[in-house]
Order: structure tokens, then sequence, then C-alpha cells
């Protein structure tokens, strides 16, 4: 018998229940996968409280996970059983055995573990399209990444460290920021602590960044906008704090001419091409050891409500499973 986690309605982490439930065979054009790891991200949060609500109950949040295939629908040629493989943003995760559309999955190369794999997908790839696509980062780019020390901070601090760029990162706490500095940032400001806006003009002797990566919202706007040039990107990616309320555009143009945009990485792996470019770029620079994923903590499936406690509660860094 296979087990999930279901949420019967909207709720804190105590809405996460544990339940046996039965997986149907695949239908075409579909993979049965029995997982054996499980991401877990902050868009989980915001499934599980209804910020992004879902059309029906119960439903199965977690959008990343790794295991084998044990079962092949129809008209799938590209995969076989006992293929290890691991998908980002298709809920249903938090389950021992899923269903998967085929082409939405990519093979784990070896060398790469079912754990690594699940701690690293959503994360890696939304960091990879965030760099290299929403913004070009280079050696002539200086950035500002909130939350270094999270998931997708400490990914793409490490990332952006390999593209040469100048890495301001903040996070809450002395030990955050020394993890954030020991992956390469080459600032960090304990924003608990310290005036971000304050500090990013101080570091950058006025000049301020080129672009700023925001998963936050709600708290560090509008400080962010303050950190960047002229003609600088706002990057709002996230609402760790809460979503940003609604503002008047003006504010931009006020800031010196900003552009902003609010990226998903849907939009940036919708087809199985971008899908598979994201991922072994992300393979690419796992496997080199120039980004390591740091999965600082493993749960059982069944404690899902206590990680997302510590989630919510910032007591984790970088990236946390959970295991069927
Ligand atoms: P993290 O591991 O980064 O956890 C969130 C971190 O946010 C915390 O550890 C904390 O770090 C910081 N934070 C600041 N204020 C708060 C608050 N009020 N409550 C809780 N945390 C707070 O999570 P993820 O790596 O999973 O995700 C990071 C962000 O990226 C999220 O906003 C997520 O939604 C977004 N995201 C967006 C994607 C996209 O494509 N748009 C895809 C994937 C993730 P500290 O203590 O250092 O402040």
């Amino acid at each position: 018998m296979a087990h999930a986690i279901q949420v019967h309605k909207f709720g804190g982490p105590e809405a996460l229940t544990y339940a046996e439930v039965q997986v149907p065979a695949p239908g075409a054009g579909q993979i049965k996968l029995k997982q054996t790891a499980i991401g877990v991200n902050y868009i989980d949060v915001y499934h599980r409280t209804g910020l992004y609500p879902q059309p029906s109950f119960p439903f199965t949040p977690g959008s990343e996970g790794a295991g084998q295939v044990i079962e092949v629908g129809a008209g799938v040629t590209d995969l076989k059983v006992g293929d290890r493989v691991a998908y980002a943003g298709n809920i249903g995760g938090y389950a021992s055995e899923r269903l998967m559309p085929a082409d939405r999955v990519v093979k784990i190369p070896e060398g790469i573990t079912d754990q690594t794999a699940a701690a690293m997908m959503l994360q890696g790839m939304t960091a990879r399209y965030l760099l290299r696509k929403t913004y070009k980062v280079d050696k002539d780019t200086t950035l500002l990444w909130h939350a270094a020390a999270g998931g997708v901070g400490l990914i793409a601090v490490q990332w952006a460290k390999k593209l040469g760029a100048t890495i301001i990162g903040t996070a809450g706490g002395a030990e955050k920021c020394a993890l954030g500095k020991a992956a390469g940032a080459t600032h960090m400001i304990d924003y608990k602590a310290e005036k971000f806006v304050d500090r990013v003009k101080e570091i950058t002797g006025g000049k301020l960044c080129d672009v700023v990566y925001d998963g936050i919202g709600k708290d560090t706007f509008p400080g962010s906008l303050d950190c960047l040039k002229p003609l600088g990107l706002f990057v709002t990616f996230g609402n760790a704090s809460g979503p940003i309320d609604a503002f008047n555009a003006g504010i931009l143009s006020a800031k010196g001419s900003l552009y902003m945009t609010r990226p998903t990485m849907g939009t940036y792996t919708a087809t199985r091409e971008m899908l598979t470019e994201t991922a072994n770029d992300l393979f690419d620079v796992v496997k080199s050891g120039a980004v390591k994923i740091n999965v600082t903590g493993t749960y059982a499936l069944k404690d899902a409500a206590q990680a997302h406690r510590d989630l919510e509660g910032r007591k984790t860094t970088g990236s946390i499973i959970l295991v069927p």
C-alpha cells in the first residue's frame, strides 16, 4: 500500500495528514514512480495555506521528487522500469508512489544520488533560469540575493560565483551569513541586525546593484528597489514573508526607470526542450563540483508537518527532504 500526505482544508502545518492511498496504473504517456526522496520547498507552504489555491480537496502537496520507474504507460518509449528519474513542478509529490507525465521527468545521471536529485531539481532549476535567463549574470554583474542561506539561495550563490558575479547576500543571523560567505558570496548582510539598503549602498560605494533577486516579498519591499541602479531589474520570485501588496507602478519610474518581473519556473521549463536544457545545465554544475547541494534536513514522509514548521520558522538552511 502506498502512502501520501493529504490536505483536506487549507491551514497550518497540521493540515498535512498522512494517509494510505491507492495509486492507479499509469495511463497513456504516464509512468508510475516509487519515490525514494521528496524535496520540500516554500511553494509547498503556499499550496498548504491556500496562497496558491488548489482546485479541489483532498490534494497532495509537493512539487519535487526522485525515485524509480515501476510501471510504464502506453506510448512511453524512452523510459523503462528501473530507470532512476527526478522531476520538479508537478504537484502531488508528498507520496511514496505517484504518477507522472513521462515527458516531465528527467533521468538522474550517474554520480548524483536520489536524495541529492530530490533536493535540487526545483531549487536548482530555479537558480539556473534566474541567473542564466531572467537576467544574464556575468563577471560584470553586481547582484543582491535575499535569503542567501536558504534552499534556492545557497545554490544560486555558488552558481553566481561560478559566473564571476559580485554577490551581496542577505540572511537572518550570523550563522546563516557565514554559510552564505562559505558558499561564495562576496558580502553578506545580516538583515535582522542591519538595514540592508544602507549596507548595499555602503558596500557598492553608492553604485548599487544591476539586479535584485527577492524571494521574501512583503518584508523586503520596497527596500529591494532602493538597492538597484537606474534601469536595474527587480526579480520578485517568491513570498516567504507574504506577498507584496498592490503598489503604484510610478514607484518604478521614481526610483530610476526600473524593470520588474515576477517569474516562475513553469514558464522557463515549459517545453521538453527547455526542461532538459535547464536540468542538464544543473546536472553539469553539480557533477563538476561547482555547486554543492546541501541537504541539511531529512524527515520521514509522515513528519512533513515538522518539516514545514522548521521551514516557516526560518530554522532550516540549504535544502530539506522527506523520505517515504
Ligand atoms: P528557503 O530555504 O529560502 O526558506 C525561506 C527563507 O526565507 C527562510 O529560511 C528565511 O531565511 C527567509 N525568510 C525571510 N522572511 C521570512 C518569513 N517571514 N518567514 C519565513 N522565511 C522568511 O526556501 P526555498 O529555497 O524553498 O524558496 C525560496 C524562495 O524562492 C521562496 O519565496 C519560494 O517561494 C521561491 N521560489 C520561487 C520559484 C519561482 O520559480 N518563482 C521556484 C522556487 C522557489 P532568513 O532566516 O535567512 O531570512
